[in-house]
């Protein structure tokens, strides 16, 4: 069993060291993560210029790039094969509803599926890391249960990618695991400026929005109520609901050049 593991809180953060060791037991681990902090990153990659890369110990490997360069390179580049699964985290913080989106360490297992491999993102929902050993073992016992429901499955059923965030709890107080759908956030809070100077201005973008979807069903929901979340991803963002009602105009749209 070979397990990629990468994050976006950097090489040197907590969470990644706590999930390489918890993992160690199930297969021969890889680490490459980012040299510095790359939350928010989402899947951007570094396609202008080039990517260093140290080894800092064997199996080891600190990318100067972000979460989806480090998973890129390792499938591409660093590895002499595919890994079985690509596990990212844990996260410092929650990657709830929309922050799927903007989440680098959500981007570093997605990076993983596309290239058609198993991935799961860990985060803790509250920042801080006081439980990591707590979510370090209930991320070991999701990865173990996760392969070997993989076994059962049959080869053709493509890759998986799930979405998992841990309660802040001793793992005692942790309720259980439940599978969610992703909840909705409000538009994110306004910018700061914090200085300005004649035509410059020097701003800080504003936090994620409170909940809005936050209903039964939920990843919001469940883990407020002490449970694990494991949310199913894909990638593919059609809104089949609109392929009819855009096709209502977009094929009435008479093409002239003026
Ligand atoms: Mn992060």
């Amino acid at each position: 069993m070979r397990i990629l593991i990468s994050n976006d809180d950097g090489y040197g953060a907590p969470g990644i060291e706590a999930l390489a060791c918890a993992l160690e037991s199930l297969g021969e681990v890889t680490v490459v993560a980012p040299g510095g902090n790359r939350s928010g990153a989402s899947n951007a990659l570094s396609i202008h210029g080039t990517i260093g890369v140290r080894q800092a110990a064997p199996r080891r490997f600190i990318v100067d790039g972000t979460p989806a360069d480090c998973v890129h390179l390792a499938m591409t580049g660093l590895l002499e094969k595919l890994p079985d699964i690509v596990v990212s985290g844990i996260n410092c913080g929650s990657n709830l509803g929309d922050d799927t989106l903007y989440s680098g360490t959500v981007a570093a297992a997605r990076e993983g599926y596309m290239f058609g491999v198993d991935a799961i993102a860990f985060s803790q929902i509250e920042p801080g890391w006081a439980e990591l050993e707590s979510a370090a073992g209930i991320a070991r016992v999701l990865v173990r249960a996760f392969l070997d429901w993989k076994k059962r499955q049959e080869q053709t059923q493509g890759a998986t990618l799930l979405n998992v965030n841990i309660p802040m709890l001793p793992a005692a107080e942790v309720k259980g695991f439940r599978t969610t759908r992703l909840g909705r956030r409000e538009a994110a809070r306004p910018a700061k400026c914090l200085d300005r100077t004649g035509d410059r201005s020097l701003y800080s973008l504003g936090p994620a929005g409170d909940p809005k979807d936050a209903g039964i069903g939920t990843d919001f929901a469940a883990v407020r109520q002490g449970y694990v979340t494991v949310t199913p991803l894909q990638v593919d963002f059609t809104d089949v609901t609109q392929i009819n009602p855009a096709a209502s105009w977009v094929e009435s749209v008479q093409f002239t050049v003026e």
